[in-house]
């Protein structure tokens, strides 16, 4: 339920914090070693990593009622006015995979896919899109009964409607053997299936946008080789050059989440995170990862309590005898804070002793983009500065991103030899597709972070390597692929001058 709380309070767009609270929340109720409805009666719950006193009334209240009033009121109230109508990709994934099997028990449907922009992994979606196999004339008629699909709209095959939820959703129906057809003709941009199925066309005389081919269609691969083309994935059916690339044979082999062997950025409860540095080595070692770097917050940002030269080198000490017992390989580091002129929070020296340095702006959003740019591009200038974090500062649905020249920091980052960050934090995502393609272009190497505050939130890299995938991004580009040892050279090699 609290799970739920949060997913809803995603989709209405609430504050971030809330919704971070209510999620940790969740997963620190379902992995407790013992009885939740003990620790409710004996009043122990407060004492949970993450629970405060709010919290820790709702998980009793759900322990002892079986309700959340809360979930109740959010299930019924209608979405705030305040929305922008647009829908960040993590609630948008979470509440597609909750709708699934709830179309697909309908009456006449065989099976759903989820489809449009959101399987092609966009930051922020404008609705949720299904393909439903079935039986037309019986799946319509449960669409038309189920009372959440409100203000339904029928086009032909295809329905829109408002969930009562308040999130707009896109139904596309095909008998069975249009299915993959179907899939496809909804997956990609306008262009990007205009340009393929008159390549169809002209190549084999196949019309891809009406329906009832005479040979059914059973894979996705199959409609590209009437177009001869190979295969190309969801996330870069864009009409960005994908199409010339393809026929050329010059295709990336896009980064997949099994390449992915660690996380270079991430808090723990020394700063503002809610667990402690062993239970996220224990988590990321049950996500099969090699190593995970500790990157707390540094002395001046006060507010996510940073750490004091003092806690940090206890903090190092702490790894260092934590690390005999640990499967994985757990990385020192810091988030230091790049300060408004561009000098960092923390001496060269206490950086140097680290094996991982991600430098992020956390202050004075608002100064100018000259003074931005500069200031950025300073903390380029220094050797021990790795990896710049979060580079634009942006919040989807919340702060637009500061203003900084991104074609003059990307020029920096390639002429230093800094990494530039994807973080996935799912109202981060920053820095966005385009520009991360334009990194690779130049020559700079990438890195995907979850900056994850809690164990549940390292699952985020997934959200990270769908930027990386739109963004055309193969293993090589991105540091989180190289083994523990690799990537230790990679990020050493500012100060030892070395190239990538
Ligand atoms: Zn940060
Ligand atoms: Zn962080």
């Amino acid at each position: 339920m609290l799970e739920r709380a949060a997913l809803l309070l995603a989709l209405r767009q609430e504050d971030r914090y809330r919704v971070r609270a209510y999620k940790r929340a969740a997963w620190t109720v379902a992995s407790l070693p013992e009885k939740v409805e003990d620790l409710a009666r004996e009043n122990r719950l407060e004492a949970l990593p993450g629970i405060g006193p709010s919290l820790a009334a709702k998980t009793k209240e759900i322990v002892e009622t079986g309700r959340l009033s809360l979930l109740e009121k959010l299930e019924s109230a209608a979405l705030p006015e305040k929305t922008s109508g647009m829908i960040m990709s993590a609630p948008a994934l979470a509440f597609a995979r909750e709708l699934l099997p709830v179309v697909e028990s309908f009456d006449g449907v065989y099976s759903a896919r989820i489809t449009g922009a959101l399987r092609r992994g966009q930051a922020m979606v404008p609705c949720l899109e299904f393909v439903l196999a079935c039986d037309i004339s019986r799946a319509r008629e449960a669409i038309k009964s189920y009372k959440h699909f409100h203000r339904q709209r029928w086009q032909g095959y295809c329905c829109h409607a408002t969930h009562t939820l308040g999130v707009e959703l896109t139904f596309h129906l095909a008998e069975k053997r249009d299915f993959i057809q179907t899939l496809w003709l909804t997956t990609g941009s306008r262009e990007h299936v205009n340009r393929v199925a008159a390549m169809a066309k002209s190549n084999r005389g196949t019309e891809l946008l009406r329906l009832g081919l005479d040979k059914e269609i059973v894979a996705e691969e199959d409609i590209y080789a009437l177009a001869g083309l190979p295969f190309i994935e969801p996330e870069i059916r864009e009409n960005r050059g994908e199409i010339t690339a393809a026929f050329r044979g010059e295709l990336p082999r896009l980064i997949e989440a099994c390449d992915y062997r660690g996380d270079l950025h991430i808090h723990t409860d020394w700063s503002d995170g809610t667990a402690g540095i062993e239970q996220m080595a224990g988590a990321a070692a049950e996500l099969g990862y090699e190593y995970l770097a500790i990157t707390d917050h540094s002395r001046s940002l006060k507010i996510a309590g940073g750490l004091s030269l003092e806690r940090l080198a206890a903090q190092i000490q702490v790894i260092k005898d934590l690390q005999k017992a640990c499967s994985i390989r757990i990385f020192t580091g810091i988030e230091v804070d790049i300060l408004p002129d561009g000098r960092l929070d923390a001496p060269d020296e206490v950086l140097a002793g680290l094996d991982v340095v991600v430098a992020s702006v956390h202050s004075a959003f608002r100064q100018s983009k000259e003074q931005m740019t500069a200031r950025i591009c300073r903390a380029m200038q220094n050797p021990y500065v790795q990896i710049i974090g979060h580079p634009t500062g942006r919040l989807l649905n919340k702060r637009k991103a500061y203003e900084v020249d991104m074609e003059e920091l990307l020029k920096v980052a390639a002429a230093t030899g800094t990494i530039l960050e994807i973080n996935a934090t799912p109202d981060r995502l920053d820095i966005d597709d385009n520009t991360a393609r334009k990194a690779k272009a130049a020559g700079i190497l990438l890195a995907v972070n979850t900056d994850a505050h809690s164990q549940t939130e390292l699952a985020n890299a997934a959200l990270g390597l769908s930027v990386a995938r739109r963004a055309w991004l193969s293993r090589e580009d991105v540091i989180n692929t190289a083994s523990s040892r690799d990537v230790q050279a990679l990020l050493q090699r500012k100060r030892t001058g070395g190239r990538r």
